[in-house]
């Protein structure tokens, strides 16, 4: 994270200005090499001129996708996202083909020695000047609002660099009476066809719903499982739309009550988004579930040996710590119930301290799902539990099977 932080319009409104003013930048700069490489035949510049169109073209892609995700087109559904994808993947074939005529005039040695360069080396000096502040302003810019597309799109700029270098060599050469030009188009063809099948390739990718890599998915399922109330990531799939990421996450939360759930998910959507900005939607679904480890509470009688037949008039209380997985119990404590002959509110009174002790699940042959301390224990998502069994060490030999949760329908 940065320490000059934006807020998230400010961002928005960056991004857009940015990617504009690359457009303009990059129209500007295929006039120029054009203008020149009519005055001088050089068919260098003509390829990097052609290059600098499919920048112009680029830019305008990526316009119309932030236009695309701001406004109420959003209604679309996600679907209409793929609108980026599809302009691109027509970006990526008229890139190849450029690639091809070029490579094709390599060929027919159509190409002739450039004339009257010294003009066009001048403003091709000058053209690199301008991209390499552009293309670390644009990386400066992108780290500062956290958009993997601007800081990509500054990296290209830099890359650009290198087919400019190229021309300005072969204009050089030329003015040296050596015809390094020809060389220099081919040069930005080779350019232009890794260009464009990587354009291809990444937005066929998307087209196709070919879902995100593993690495990721592991580190937004990291981002998700330290958000409090999380108990475990059940599942993650995640797939991109446009240049915007659509994620489905299944979890288990440890809470029945609804408003808390939808504040955890909210929470993970929060979280999720703010690791990383290009994801634009994540969708929740919560179960809940016991820890498999979990601290249990039985209302009993005759020191613990017995399940009591009511909650807050029962004799003992008896806590344990159940592992699910092995059946096994232990740290078993068994107290007199200190609230027994409170007159009023001792149901009340049981639940604040089965919940000041960290309580997961409460056990008991007294139905509570009409009454108060019931409706309390929901209330703080501790699982309630009803068994016909009397004997307690019955009830351990398989807590969850020898129990029926009762507010198990509602949790979700
Ligand atoms: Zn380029």
């Amino acid at each position: 994270m940065e320490s000059k932080q934006l807020t998230p319009s400010q961002a928005a409104g960056r991004r857009k200005w940015v990617v504009a003013l690359t457009a303009v930048k990059c129209l500007i700069e295929s006039a120029t090499k054009l203008i020149f490489a009519y005055f001088t035949g050089s068919a260098g510049l003509l390829a990097d001129a052609i290059h600098s169109m499919t920048d112009v073209a680029g830019s305008l892609v990526v316009w119309v996708g932030i236009r695309v995700s701001n406004n109420k087109y959003r209604r679309f559904t996600y679907g209409f996202y793929k609108i980026e994808n599809l302009l691109a993947m027509t970006i990526g074939v008229a890139i190849l083909y450029a690639a091809y005529e070029l490579a094709l005039g390599f060929v027919h040695s159509k190409s002739v020695m450039p004339t009257n360069v010294t003009t066009s080396i001048m403003a091709l000096l000058l053209l690199i000047a301008v991209n390499f502040l552009w293309g670390r302003f644009e990386v400066k810019t992108g780290q500062l609002i956290n958009s993997p597309g601007i800081e990509a799109s500054g990296k290209h700029t830099f890359t650009d660099l290198y087919s400019s270098i190229a021309v300005l060599v072969g204009l050089v050469g030329a003015e040296f009476g050596v015809n390094l030009d020809k060389w220099a188009s081919l040069f930005v063809a080779v350019i232009l066809i890794k260009v464009g099948y990587v354009i291809i390739w990444d937005n066929l990718k998307v087209l196709l719903d070919i879902s995100l890599e593993d690495e990721m998915l592991r580190e937004y399922t990291a981002v998700i499982q330290k958000i409090p109330g999380v108990v475990s990531v059940k599942s993650i799939r995640g797939r991109n739309s446009g240049s915007y990421r659509l994620i489905n996450v299944e979890i288990n939360i440890n809470t029945f009550d609804l408003a808390s759930a939808e504040e955890i998910a909210s929470n993970i959507e929060k979280a999720v988004k703010q690791y990383d900005n290009s994801i634009d939607t994540v969708f929740v679904h919560y179960t809940k579930e016991l820890p498999s480890v979990l601290k249990v509470f039985i209302p009993t009688e005759l020191n613990g040996d017995v399940i009591s037949e009511h909650f807050g008039k029962a004799q003992f209380m008896t806590t344990l710590t159940y592992d699910k997985q092995s059946m096994r119990f232990y740290d078993v404590k068994t107290e007199l119930n200190p609230f027994m002959k409170t007159e009023k509110g001792r149901g009340k009174q049981m639940v604040e301290h089965i919940k000041k002790n960290s309580v997961d699940s409460v056990c008991t042959k007294e139905n509570l799902q009409e009454k108060g301390p019931g409706l309390m224990l929901y209330h703080h998502g501790i699982d309630t539990r009803i068994t016909e069994l009397t004997s307690v060490s019955e009830l351990l030999q398989d807590y969850v099977g020898n129990s029926r949760a009762i507010f198990a329908e509602r949790g979700n």
